[in-house]
């Protein structure tokens, strides 16, 4: 067991601790996590460690791949992509002998994770970590590759952006490790981007639940995935600084104990577009068929609104990434076509803001402030949409910085009263 602040006295625990880009981007960086890790072991802990690809590397070798053609198979970028988090643990491995600690690099192959063909955004469907079992078990500290494996067709797959996350998160779960901790640049998980809101306050606890309608909803880290994978697999989750060490975020079971906050976060989006389909028959059906053939392109729907219908017709908005509205609008093109329906317009000008709480199952009014506060600040709301935990609100992109900022105020978010928590 570990207790709350993370430093363990006197039992011994398994940590998994994943260390992302800007934790090991320069040799410095590296020494001093090392250093780290060493630490804890003279504490008694096991520690596995999974490395990010050092700094921007990612992001170069897709540029990289750019300048070099513009055809570029998905089975060469993943074997180009994954060389990143190879080269690091490699790199790991060598500042931890310099120190004395026995220590193993592996691949994620050579670590165990068997995954799907999909190329760049792999997923895991099985994981036999005997070596890094075995590694464990003779005191040396295995350091795993992140959001890479093996295919069932025996390529390299790369898991996908933020996907060292989930690596450490389904390699916690295999080992039964104690807790996963979740190394970033930022000191946790906080009230709103810090950056937008500087009295942003950083959260003690959050339920996965919060944590997942969080990142779901714009919060950057944790990776999306990772949550899910720990909130299926009720995996112990800190997320915390590895530039000044102190106790994080915890994500875990909600504590009934507790009082919840009624509101624990806002956040916001700004990678999605709005589609509207007009003048659409209001019979059984259109949805289902508009709506299954933007699932077969893969598209990723999110807010869907539909009007209603006033002589026998209806509007449908939905809003997608970004980079899906040009299929999307061609797929709601072709089908109003078919219908006889009215004009598809898009606009790529929408941000969206959302609160997050597990109190506000059971808490009246959030609503009802959120959208007077929106209204006083002169924000006008586009569509709505609500969960148990939280409300969305989709306004004009160059409103969105506004109404993070008055909604933080508004619910108090900075102090840790009754509408904060510590
Ligand atoms: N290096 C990859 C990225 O930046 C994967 C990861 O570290 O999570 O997305
Ligand atoms: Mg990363």
């Amino acid at each position: 067991m570990v207790p709350r602040d993370g430093v363990s006295l006197t039992t011994m625990a398994l940590l998994v601790q994943k260390f992302g880009g800007t934790s090991v981007a320069t040799p410095d960086r590296m020494r001093e996590v090392a250093e780290q890790v060493r630490f804890r072991r003279l504490q008694g802990d096991d520690v596995v460690l999974v490395v990010s690809a050092m700094g921007s590397e990612t992001d170069e070798l897709l540029r990289l791949a750019s300048a070099v053609a513009d055809r570029r198979p998905g089975r060469e970028m993943d074997m180009l992509i994954t060389a990143g988090e190879r080269k690091a643990t490699a790199l790991m491995c060598m500042a931890l002998a310099d120190r004395g600690v026995a220590a193993e690099s592996l691949t994620g192959s050579q670590a165990g994770f068997l995954t799907d063909t999909t190329h760049q955004n792999a997923r895991i469907l099985e994981i036999q970590p005997d070596r890094v079992r075995d590694a464990v078990a003779a005191r040396r500290v295995p350091v795993v590759a992140g959001s890479q494996g093996v295919s069932t067709d025996r390529d390299v797959t790369f898991l996908g952006r933020g996907g060292s996350d989930t690596t450490a998160v389904a390699l916690a779960h295999v080992l039964g490790a104690d807790a996963c901790e979740l190394y970033t640049d930022v000191s946790g998980v906080f009230t709103a981007d810090p950056r937008v809101v500087p009295r942003a306050r950083r959260i003690g606890r959050l339920s996965y639940d919060e944590a997942l309608e969080m990142t779901a909803t714009g919060c950057p880290k944790p990776a999306m995935r990772s949550v899910e994978v720990a909130r299926a697999r009720r995996v112990r989750l800190h997320v915390r600084s590895a530039f000044t060490w102190e106790p994080g975020t915890w994500i875990g079971e909600e504590d009934s104990a507790m009082e919840q906050a009624i509101v624990s976060a806002v956040t916001h989006d700004t990678s999605e577009a709005k589609i509207t389909v007009a003048g659409v028959p209001d019979r059984p059906g259109i949805a289902g068929t508009l709506f299954r053939r933007l699932a077969d392109l893969d598209v990723n729907v999110d807010m869907i609104v539909q009007n209603v219908s006033a002589g026998g017709i209806t509007d449908i908005s939905f809003t997608v990434p970004h980079g899906q509205l040009q299929a999307s609008r061609s797929v709601a093109q072709a089908l109003a076509g078919e219908i006889g329906a009215g004009a598809v317009t898009s606009d790529e000008e929408i941000g969206r803001v959302s609160l997050v709480g597990a109190g506000m199952k059971t808490n009246p009014g959030v609503a009802a402030t959120m959208f007077e506060t929106l209204g006083a600040g002169g924000v006008n709301i586009e569509m709505i949409s609500t969960s148990a935990i939280r409300i969305s609100c989709v306004v004009r992109e160059a409103d969105v910085l506004k109404a993070v900022s008055v909604l933080h105020e508004a619910f108090r978010l900075d102090a840790a009263g009754p509408g904060g928590r510590q």
